[in-house]
């Protein structure tokens, strides 16, 4: 029988798992990474964020108590000796040096009157004549009693800055003013943080630099704090490029001191290092496993496909077998009708026969007229009636239900009988029947004069398509335990309408007279009682390929079916 196609669109299918294994399975696997990706960035900026406001909030501390200790010292140093004291030039000497014991953060420290002149002064430069009265430093102390000043260059072209404290006592007003020395705050910024990656340094509000920076330039550069205004006692944190384009993490934090701001300054990149190697890792875990879930995905859908596509195809050919069988019961059951119908008169007719027959008999065969011609037609009628009578008899047995012999059967040997069957007739018309047996074909039970008859009936077809030239090739193998049997043919083969239709009683190609149509219809049924079954593959063209399968043993009969045959 010809395998019919089922109609499923497959790649349809195929498409439709596929994409609905991928969302399901790749969706929450995509959740994952970008969750876990999002969360250890998040988990990581918290922590050197943190990492980096503590410092920079700790320096702060250090700074400011550093400076308030400075201004407290002035201070008191101011308001607690005279004018007489601190204008005299070596009792200022010997303040000086008390207060050096203590720390070494002062340069140097003068007294100067309301004109803006030193009236006393100790230290390591020549000031003896200098005058503020035009300085900045010496307008905001007047107005403001107490005053430090930015980092600037002064007459003595060193970066340095001034605190200076305003006293009235008497008739006198002045100023003391102390130099703080750079060192001292350098040196307070680098023993709290620094290393090739870090940065810490101090800018004006005017954004000028205070101290030297590693990465944003010397003292006095200018240097771009943020827009807003930093509120005081708590950090700011941003990302800052350098000038060399790297990226870093700023924390600010304003001074309660003084108006300056102190930043810190981190290679975010150097700390980040672990968490770049741990997101590359998500990242190739994840691409992986998306890559083996898709791998994994398409052969799944692919197995799955396949097998649906087999299981339709047995379901196929299981339902074109039943429709067959069907179609042979509903019409087998008419021939069979017909057969015992058409029986009866060709009985009469046979009878009839027979009795002028016995007439002739009692007749004088010389002296009758038509003596001779009448027991011509007499034979011819009773000729004619016995073929009838073999075709309403192959309907009837067609139609019938059999009871199948059991006998054993060597497939090679009944292949042979067959073919020898029509040996003469195929060398007639110059067909080779070639012979390729298996040796190894198990004997099988099953009912030989019928299966003959599917063979011959195979064969016959064979030689009538083929015409002449040409040859058969009969096959044997052993399969499942059964046996198989395949006869190819060189002839024109068939096309799709006629391989459809081959197995229909009645159905012929063949001219009025010379074929019946129940050829293959009665092999069909014949196979089906045995428990077998008949496949054929033909293009036109290129010849046909019957195949017959065969099992070990025919099926029991129900007690039921042995009733009916
Ligand atoms: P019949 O031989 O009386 O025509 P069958 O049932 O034996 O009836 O065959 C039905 C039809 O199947 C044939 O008429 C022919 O068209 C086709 N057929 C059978 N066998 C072959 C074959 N080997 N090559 C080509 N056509 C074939
Ligand atoms: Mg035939």
């Amino acid at each position: 029988m010809s395998s019919p196609s089922p109609h499923r669109g497959y790649k349809a299918i195929h498409r439709r798992v596929l994409t609905m294994l991928l969302i399901m399975s790749l969706t929450p696997l995509a959740a994952l990474g970008f969750f876990c990706m999002d969360r250890i960035t998040a988990i990581y900026d918290e922590k050197i964020s943190a990492g980096l406001e503590a410092v920079t909030s700790s320096k702060h501390r250090a700074l400011d108590t550093f400076m308030v200790e400075r201004i407290a010292q002035i201070k008191t140093l101011v308001f607690t000796h005279s004018y007489d004291e601190l204008s005299n030039a070596s009792r200022l000497s010997s303040i000086f040096s008390v207060m050096q014991s203590t720390s070494r953060s002062f340069v140097d420290m003068g007294i100067i009157d309301m004109n803006g002149r030193h009236v006393s002064y100790v230290g390591p430069y020549d000031l003896h004549k200098a005058n503020y009265a035009e300085t900045t430093w010496f307008a905001e102390v007047l107005r403001k009693g107490v005053y430090v000043s930015d980092v600037f260059m002064g007459y003595r072209h060193v970066p340095h800055f001034v605190i200076a404290v305003l006293r009235h006592e008497g008739e006198h007003s002045f100023i003391l003013r102390a130099t703080i020395d750079m060192e001292a705050i350098d040196a307070l910024l680098r023993r709290v943080y620094s290393g090739p990656s870090s940065d810490a340094f101090l800018v004006s509000e005017q954004g000028v630099l205070q101290t030297d920076s590693l990465f944003n330039g010397p003292i006095m550069s200018k240097y771009a704090l943020p827009a807003e205004r930093l509120a005081r006692n708590s950090v700011v944190t941003q990302i800052q490029t350098t000038a060399d384009g790297k990226e870093m993490l700023a924390a600010m934090m304003r001074l309660e001191s003084m108006p300056w701001v102190l930043v810190v300054m981190d290679d975010v990149h150097a700390g980040l290092k672990p968490l770049r190697q741990l997101k590359g890792f998500i990242l190739l875990f994840t691409v992986l496993g998306g890559m083996l879930t898709c791998v994994g995905a398409e052969l799944c859908t692919r197995r799955l496909v396949a097998s649906l596509e087999a299981a339709d195809q047995k379901q196929a050919h299981i339902d074109a077998a039943m429709l067959q069988s069907s179609k042979m019961a509903a019409l087998g059951k008419m021939a069979a009708g017909v057969a015992h119908e058409v029986n009866n008169p060709l009985m009469l007719i046979q009878e009839n026969a027979g009795w002028i027959r016995d007439l002739l008999e009692d007749e004088d065969a010389a002296t009758m007229q038509n003596y001779q011609e009448i027991l011509a037609s007499t034979e011819k009628i009773e000729q004619h009636v016995k073929r009838a009578k073999a075709i309403t008899q192959g309907m009837l047995g067609f139609g019938r239900r059999m009871n199948p012999e059991r006998t054993e059967v060597l497939i090679n040997t009944l292949a042979d009988q067959a073919a020898d069957m029509l040996k003469t007739e195929a060398a007639n018309r110059n067909i080779v029947i070639e012979r390729r047996y298996d040796p190894q074909v198990p004997v099988i039970l099953s009912d030989p004069s019928r299966l003959e008859q599917v063979f011959i009936n195979i064969i016959d077809n064979a030689i009538d398509a083929m015409g002449k030239d040409g040859s058969i090739s009969i096959e044997t193998h052993a399969h499942n335990g059964g046996v198989r049997i395949s006869f190819t043919d060189t002839g024109p083969g068939m096309d799709k309408e006629t391989l459809h239709r081959i197995f229909d009683p009645f159905f012929t190609t063949k001219k009025v007279g010379e074929g019946t149509g129940l050829g293959l219809a009665i092999c069909f049924s014949i196979l089906e009682k045995l428990g077998g079954h008949i496949d054929v593959q033909s293009e036109l063209g290129q010849g046909t390929s019957f195949t017959v399968s065969l099992p070990a043993e025919p099926p029991q009969m129900t007690s039921e079916e042995r009733a009916e045959a």
